[in-house]
């Protein structure tokens, strides 16, 4: 007998690279290329340093003030944490506390099993079909809990409304969370639709559309009772997530619409560029509503790509996992020199 047979053993996830040296083009983590809006820096620049002596504000009432108000719903029907994972992570240990297994797709984000394994949640995952996209029928089952990525990571596919609203339907009688992480670059929010179900939980992020990564931001939206019960595990946990630094920059980034709206319009629109340019050299991908593309090549293998452009320091995201994705490369959207010069090395290459 050791005191390492009372050690809870897990296999933690791995987050993409980050690399130390500059002259990166880093397209590995689906960072946003642009910086936060001024108006981040300005909050910054003149936050009162003297207000840290303090403990925080546990509700972090400005920073859902102000999300309330940009969303349209109310205070009570939002829980915010530290980036979405955190949210996540807290929804998987309040809501997922079934015999049965929760249920998601084989090929989506791979935290979802790190935290069931780490609770010691019972879950199944359910194959996607060759084009990525989620079988329905797959969800329409007894379970303990659905967990849907829309758009799905890594591969970008969006699932319609149609299709959930089914599968929240169905599943009255279980928490259903739908990851928007990526939503804000074309896809279709469920946000609408926790009026109507209440056992919806719909979590998003700063990170990505809101270039806001490093400053660890994530939010729920639900119906007051599923929030408040997110609250209770969250304050038997940690009281104190979110610090008054972060509370200030992220209400001030929420202020600034029109920057958010013109940075999301760019990467998109240099998404569907890097698209056009990446079909014409022989790559194949799912239609992403994303800010990256998941692409495979007709002729070499994603490893020599991937480690073609390291050599070129630009980093993109090469998954060495079972079944059809490790020939996949999922390479987040840069600004547009970045992805002429992506485009420049791919060239080099291939042709
Ligand atoms: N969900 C998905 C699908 C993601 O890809 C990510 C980013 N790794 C997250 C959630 C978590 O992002 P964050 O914690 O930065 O909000």
């Amino acid at each position: 007998m050791s005191w390492e047979d009372n050690v809870r053993k897990v296999v933690p996830y791995t987050p993409g690279e980050q690399p130390k040296s500059s002259g990166v083009i880093k397209l590995n983590t689906n960072e946003n290329p642009y910086p936060p809006s001024p108006l981040v820096a300005k909050a910054i620049k003149e936050y009162d340093a003297s207000l840290l002596r303090k403990y925080p504000d546990t509700g972090a009432s400005e920073l859902v003030e102000e999300m309330a108000s940009a969303y349209g719903v109310k205070s009570e029907n939002i829980f915010v944490g530290i980036g979405s994972d955190d949210v996540l992570a807290l929804a998987f240990l309040t809501f997922f506390n079934s015999e049965s297994p929760v249920i998601f797709p084989d090929i989506t984000y791979s935290f979802y099993d790190v935290w069931a394994e780490l609770y010691r949640i019972p879950y199944e995952t359910k194959a996607l079909d060759e084009e990525f996209r989620l079988k329905k029928e797959d969800y329409l089952c007894d379970n303990g809990g659905v967990v849907i990525a829309n758009p799905n990571a890594p591969t970008g596919v969006e699932l319609s409304l149609d299709v959930i609203e089914e599968i929240l339907a169905y599943n009255r009688d279980r928490v259903v969370i739908v990851d928007e992480a990526y939503v804000d670059f074309g896809a279709r929010s469920a946000l609408p639709l926790i009026d109507k179900y209440d056992n919806l939980l719909v979590v998003q992020t700063f990170s990505k559309s809101r270039a806001l990564a490093g400053i660890r931001i994530g939010m729920a939206f639900g119906q007051k009772k599923l929030i408040d019960y997110l609250k209770d595990v969250k304050f038997s946990f940690n009281s104190y997530t979110l610090n008054p630094l972060t509370i200030a920059v992220g209400a001030a980034a929420l202020r600034d619409d029109a920057y958010f709206k013109d940075i999301t319009a760019k990467t998109v629109a240099t998404r569907e560029r890097m698209k056009k340019e990446l079909k014409e050299l022989g790559f194949s991908f799912a239609d992403s509503r994303t800010n990256f593309v998941f692409a495979t090549h007709e002729r070499l293998t994603a490893e020599e790509i991937f480690t073609f452009l390291r050599e070129k320091n630009i980093f993109v995201r090469h998954f060495k996992k079972p079944r059809s994705i490790d020939n996949y490369l999922r390479i987040s959207v840069g600004t547009d020199e970045e992805i002429d010069r992506l485009i420049t090395a791919l060239k080099e290459l291939i042709r």
